[in-house]
């Protein structure tokens, strides 16, 4: 290859539906690959297969780039250089090429109905359009010239398909894998263009890689059985020398190993595929995203890039701009990477304690809206995050974590408190509450060592006095360190939660 070339790697999505997350890794891998080398990150829409297109999937995968902050330098709306950057608005040059390998021996016509091979299928069900049987099959192979162009005078349907050679051993390098070789006798006639002049995958991304320069094509190991016919087609078009070098990435998994991570694996065992959420316009069906299952998107970002990839090191929190300087193709590993939702999870929670005030925000704000709170200070919601950010797996948690900094509890889990309760208890806490109302400075460590002296001097245990006052606060067993919400909460309202749990834990 040649070293001078600019870098620049395509992601070539299919815009058929949800964005699976093995697509958005193959995006990010792409994209740091891109910038790691000051190079260009293109999306490519492979819109071609016109029975499988849908028409929001276009903007919808632009908008899980731009959430996932691995946005495009050239794409349908960013522009570019080398557009169009739509398969189907680049129609035109697409049957040129297949002509021309027509014209030079290495593909033909081939006029068979759907029907004739459907009757094939049904005679042989390994049927495969190959050496073994083209010549017995409707084709300018096995037609006569003068009938090859009666028929297509006639413009009767036909297709264009790849004429395999046999006894051919194919090869390439994949930065990855190594090197991949292939028998070309084991390859079928693949279809280039279609009967509607549509190329099929196989000639569009050969002929789109090569007019926009792209330097690497990286894509899922998915597509490396497609890999000889590609290859010949460089070198059948001419442009060998200029063929990109290639990477194929590794599957992502089920959890227990079994096979590629499906949508449906998502939905029998709950968790997502999807980043973002995707509803099917014909069934109205709607399938959750990481993005709307409360995931934040430097979380699921970092989460993705350890999907088959690490730096080496035992290292596992990386921001985008770190993956972008460490990363390198020869890291990637081969085996398939199995997803875990548990350890997705713990992404979450790590990047929620890490993340600055600012991006948790609108998230929370929003929460608190929903639960009819407007108008927060904001110092007080700084305080409170960063007492509970250490308790969150999802941003929602936050209101089940904190409502109580925001609303007086209702309800308190009695059960918790009554069964030991007493009237040495009630002595306590009437006492308590009066000193406090007077206490100063109202700070948690002071609040601590003048509750707990007191506890001392009453002889009673310190659980038995401390569970108490957090129900009183909190309303049940969970929440920060009691004297830190008693601290935050000030004390009018702590001494007004004290007395209202008092009573109730008599009634
Ligand atoms: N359109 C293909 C897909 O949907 C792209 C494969 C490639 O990157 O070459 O995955």
């Amino acid at each position: 290859m040649d070293t001078d070339r600019k870098i620049r790697v395509r992601f070539a999505p299919s815009p058929t539906g949800g964005l699976h997350l093995g697509g958005v890794r193959t995006a990010l891998f792409n994209y740091l690959f891109a910038k790691h080398h000051g190079g260009d990150f293109v999306l490519r829409v492979e819109d071609t297969d016109k029975t499988r297109f849908v028409l929001e999937a276009e903007e919808y995968i632009l908008d899980c780039l731009k959430w996932c902050g691995i946005e495009p330098d050239e794409s349908p709306v960013h522009g570019g250089n080398y557009g169009p950057y739509r398969q189907s608005e680049r129609k035109a040059s697409y049957r040129q090429y297949a002509e021309q390998l027509v014209a030079d021996g290495y593909a033909y016509y081939a006029f068979d109905t759907s029907e004739e091979l459907e009757a094939q299928r049904k005679l042989h069900p390994n049927f495969k359009y190959s050496h073994e049987n083209r010549l017995q099959l409707c084709n300018s192979l096995s037609l006569s010239d003068e009938e090859t162009q009666r028929f297509l005078a006639d413009g009767h349907p036909h297709v264009i398909r790849i004429k395999m050679p046999t006894g051919e051993t194919i090869s390439f390098e994949d930065m990855i894998r190594g090197v991949v070789t292939f028998d070309s006798s084991l390859v079928d006639d693949k279809v280039l263009l279609k009967a509607d002049g549509m190329p099929t995958y196989h000639l569009a991304v050969v002929v789109d890689d090569h007019q926009m320069a792209i330097s690497h094509t990286f894509r899922g190991e998915e597509w490396l059985p497609s890999a000889p016919v590609h290859i010949l087609l460089w070198e059948y078009l001419g442009w060998r020398d200029l063929m990109p070098q290639w990477a194929h990435f590794p599957l992502i998994l089920k959890p227990d190993g079994n096979g590629k991570l499906s949508k449906r694996d998502g939905d029998r065992l709950g968790f997502p595929v999807y980043a973002m959420n995707w509803q099917d316009s014909k069934t109205g069906q709607l399938t959750k995203g990481f993005r709307e299952m409360g995931f934040l998107p430097e979380a699921f970002v970092n989460m993705l890039a350890l999907l088959g990839w690490n730096d080496g090191t035992e290292q596992e929190l990386f921001t985008l701009d770190e993956l972008v300087t460490k990363f390198s193709v020869d890291r990637i590993s081969k085996a398939g990477a199995k997803f875990d939702f548990e350890k997705a999870k713990w992404f979450n929670h790590e990047w929620i304690k890490r993340i600055e005030y600012s991006g948790l925000l609108p998230q929370i704000n929003s929460l608190l809206a929903i639960n009819g709170i407007l108008d927060v200070d904001e110092k007080y919601l700084r305080e409170v995050l960063a007492l509970v950010k250490e308790r969150l797996t999802f941003i929602a948690d936050f209101w089940e974590q904190a409502s109580f900094f925001f609303v007086r509890p209702e309800h308190y889990d009695l059960q918790a408190v009554q069964p030991k309760w007493n009237d040495e208890k009630t002595v306590f806490f009437t006492d308590m509450i009066a000193q406090l109302e007077n206490f100063d400075p109202w700070h948690s460590a002071e609040l601590e060592s003048f509750y707990k002296l007191a506890i001392n001097a009453s002889g009673m245990k310190m659980g038995e006095l401390m569970l108490p006052l957090r129900i009183m606060l909190v309303g049940g067993k969970f929440g920060p360190h009691v004297f830190d919400i008693a601290a935050l909460l000030g004390r009018e309202e702590t001494v007004a939660r004290m007395k209202k749990g008092l009573e109730a834990f008599f009634t």
